[in-house]
Order: C-alpha cells, then structure tokens, then sequence
C-alpha cells in the first residue's frame, strides 16, 4: 500500500517550503563550528518536526548534527543510514527566499527577477513539461541544494510512520552543516552512528546512484626569485614570475579543466600572484583513477626538481595535501550499498544511472572512513545560483527509492 500520491506530494512540499524559507549559508572566512550559527535554525526546526513524529532526535550542540533512529519493525539486524546536508553554498544569498511553484509546467522559458530559465540554455526543461517545478524568484538561491535531500528524508521516515505495518531494517538518519564548505563531517561519530552503509542523498538527477568521485589534493607553489636592477640583470636576474610561467607551460595543458569532462582529470590554477623577487600560485589535482592521480602529483615534484636544477636549489618549493579519495575503492570491496539502491530505483519500473562525480562528497569522506556512503539523486537542479531549481515530482520518485531502499521484503 502507498500513501496517495497527492498526500505525498503536500507532507514532501511542505517540509521543503519549510526548510529552504530558513537562511543556512555556510561560510568560508569563519573559524566556528559550524561556520555559522544560523544552521542551528533548521537544526532546531529538524528536531521539533522529528519529535513530532514520535521519534527522539540528538542535537549535537557542539558540531550541529541531527541524528535519529527509526528500529526495524521486522527482525533485520540491517541498519541503513541517510544522510543530507543543511547548509546552502556561500556566495550567493539563501536570505529570504521566495519559492515560485509552477505546476503543470509548459516547458517554455520562466522570467524570473533579472533572469530566466531559458530551455536554450538548460535543455532539461523541456522534458519537465506537464511537471511541477520549484524555482527561486531570481535573487537567492532555492536550498534545494540540499533541502530537497532533507524532506525527502523526512517524507520517507513519515511513510514508515504512518504505515507501520511495512516492514523495514533499522533506519539512521543524520541532518549536518557545513558540506559546501568541506570537512563539516570532521567530528561526526562514524562508529557511534553505527550503520552497515549509508547514503548521502545529495545528488540531481533522481535515479542516479553515484559512488565514484574524484581522488583530490591542493598544491601550492612558492618560488623564490633574485631581484636585481633590471638594468644590471644580465645572467644573474631570476624572475620568478617568470618561473611560475615556466612551471605552468611544464604541465599538460590537455589536463586543464576547461579541457576535460568524466573520468578525465585535471590540474586546476586556482590563484597566481608574483613579482620579480616571488610568486606563488595553487592548483587543485583532481582524477578518479589513482594511478593517473599520482603521477599528476609526480609531475609537480619532477617539474619543481627540474627548475631547482636550472636556476638554483630551494627556487621553487612545491608542497602537495591530499585531500579526499575516490570511493569507488572502498565500494568495490563491499558493494551492498549500491547494489540495493539500483535495485530500489529498477524495482520502481525506472532504469538506475550512475555517473563519475567530478568533485567530492559527504559520503567520499564517511566511506573513506570506514562506512560506504554513496550519493543518491535529489531532483534538484541548477544548484549553487539563482537559476535552482527542483522538480517536485521527481522528488517524490526519490522519496519512493528511499522507502523502497528501508523497506524489508
Ligand atoms: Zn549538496
């Protein structure tokens, strides 16, 4: 037996229109945890929705993280964990957002404020005609990003709640900040959450199942220069400026990111700055495949070793930081997790995707760590800008996976 889809759609909607209506922008110039004190809104709104639900949620006081427990109503020992983040991307406002819902949507371009929606440019729309479709007014972003995931969540504890005769393992859910920024998982308790595996439900499209993302590191560059009088330059002069120019014609210049797109990797220039006397620049690494990725760290020190030779020992200094890995290498050893949520989405008549993320996530972080968390679709899209926006009708298929996931047969 399902829920009505109507009923479903108006408990799903409504968590959504009440969750991105709080501001929870993270922030990247802030040394707080979380970054900023405005997650603990949602937090607190998630908890009072979860007790209403009859359950008993924790507020992690200190890191901002909500967790509950639904038991299995059957004997599974199985425990699934959801995971959503609460925080919306810094840099562009989630104040005083203002959802426009269209319903029965003519797959034609949407003016908003300033902007619009135009199926030139986001050749999606069109396939959403007939849908309901959420957008912002313009000037904020909507927060699907990732209230889409905590509704859908919530509308599936709601599902298990008040059908209480389906059956379904042991579910674990946990509400967290700061995923925009990176790290907000830091101090979460892994162990303590105690799951067989998890899902973050963090993704787009709403039957994709993704569990292979980039391995990812920072390196930054200082070269030190000799700064001599132009005038009087002749063999001695090192501009290291001029280095930096030499360092970067030394990459391959088909692995920059404007010159690759799925499983291709890349070395990415995030900033330079120099004068004759020093420079320093910071690049981002980025592959899924591991070996390619250490061989693109390689060349970093080949190319600083080779400069060193030509102008001088300690010239240019590369110091390279891993920063998170591929999944897909934990996943492999034990591929419970995807194999359940491919089989959720096929048993709903769908056909299950998978794509290479080309970035990290939560769960990239949580599987490194010892619990296999891969990323689930939302039906948001457009994330990180005022052109989001959510198809509600596909959000109500990832409510339906993720019933499907919990449920027990
Ligand atoms: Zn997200």
């Amino acid at each position: 037996m399902f829920l009505g889809d109507f009923l479903m759609n108006n408990i799903l909607l409504n968590y959504f229109l009440n969750y991105v209506k709080i501001d929870t922008m993270s922030s990247e110039d802030s040394n707080t945890t979380p970054s900023t004190m405005k997650q603990f809104d949602l937090a607190r709104k998630l908890v009072l929705d979860l007790k209403e639900l009859g359950l008993n949620p924790v507020l992690d006081e200190k890191n901002c993280y909500v967790t509950a427990e639904l038991k299995s109503n059957c004997n599974s020992n199985l425990a699934i964990g959801f995971f959503a983040h609460m925080d919306t991307i810094p840099g562009f406002s989630g104040t005083n957002v203002k959802p426009q819902i269209i319903k029965n949507y003519d797959g034609k371009e949407i003016k908003l404020n300033g902007i619009t929606l135009d199926p030139k440019n986001f050749e999606f729309l069109p396939k959403l005609k007939g849908k309901t479709i959420i957008t912002t007014d313009g000037t904020t972003v909507l927060g699907a990003d990732d209230k889409a995931g905590v509704s859908e969540i919530m509308s599936m504890l709601h599902y298990f709640i008040n059908n209480p005769t389906i059956p379904h393992v042991n579910i674990k859910v946990a509400f967290t900040p700061d995923e925009e920024i990176g790290g907000g998982l830091k101090n979460f308790d892994i162990k303590g959450f105690n799951c067989d595996y998890a899902y973050t439900v963090d993704g787009e499209i709403y039957n994709e199942v993704d569990f292979e993302n980039f391995n990812a590191a920072s390196a930054v560059i200082k070269i030190k220069g000799l700064d001599i009088h132009p005038g009087n330059a002749k063999g001695k002069m090192i501009n290291a400026s001029l280095v930096a120019h030499e360092f970067i014609s030394m990459l391959d210049s088909k692995m920059r990111p404007e010159n690759t797109e799925g499983y291709e990797g890349f070395n990415h220039l995030c900033s330079i700055e120099g004068i004759c006397g020093e420079a320093k620049m910071e690049y981002i690494i980025r592959n899924h495949d591991a070996k390619i990725f250490n061989s693109q760290k390689d060349d970093f020190i080949r190319i600083q070793d080779e400069l060193n030779k030509k102008y001088g020992e300690n010239t240019v200094k590369v110091t390279i930081k891993d920063q998170y890995k591929n999944m897909r290498e934990w996943i492999d050893l034990d591929p419970r997790s995807v194999i359940r949520a491919k089989k959720a989405i096929e048993d709903l008549g769908l056909v299950s995707v998978s794509e290479p993320i080309r970035g990290g996530t939560d769960g990239a972080f949580l599987t490194r760590n010892g619990l296999n968390t891969p990323n689930l679709g939302t039906g948001g899209y457009n994330p990180h800008g005022p052109y989001e926006m959510a198809c509600l009708d596909e959000m109500e298929m990832v409510v339906k996976i993720l019933i499907n996931i919990a449920k027990e047969n």
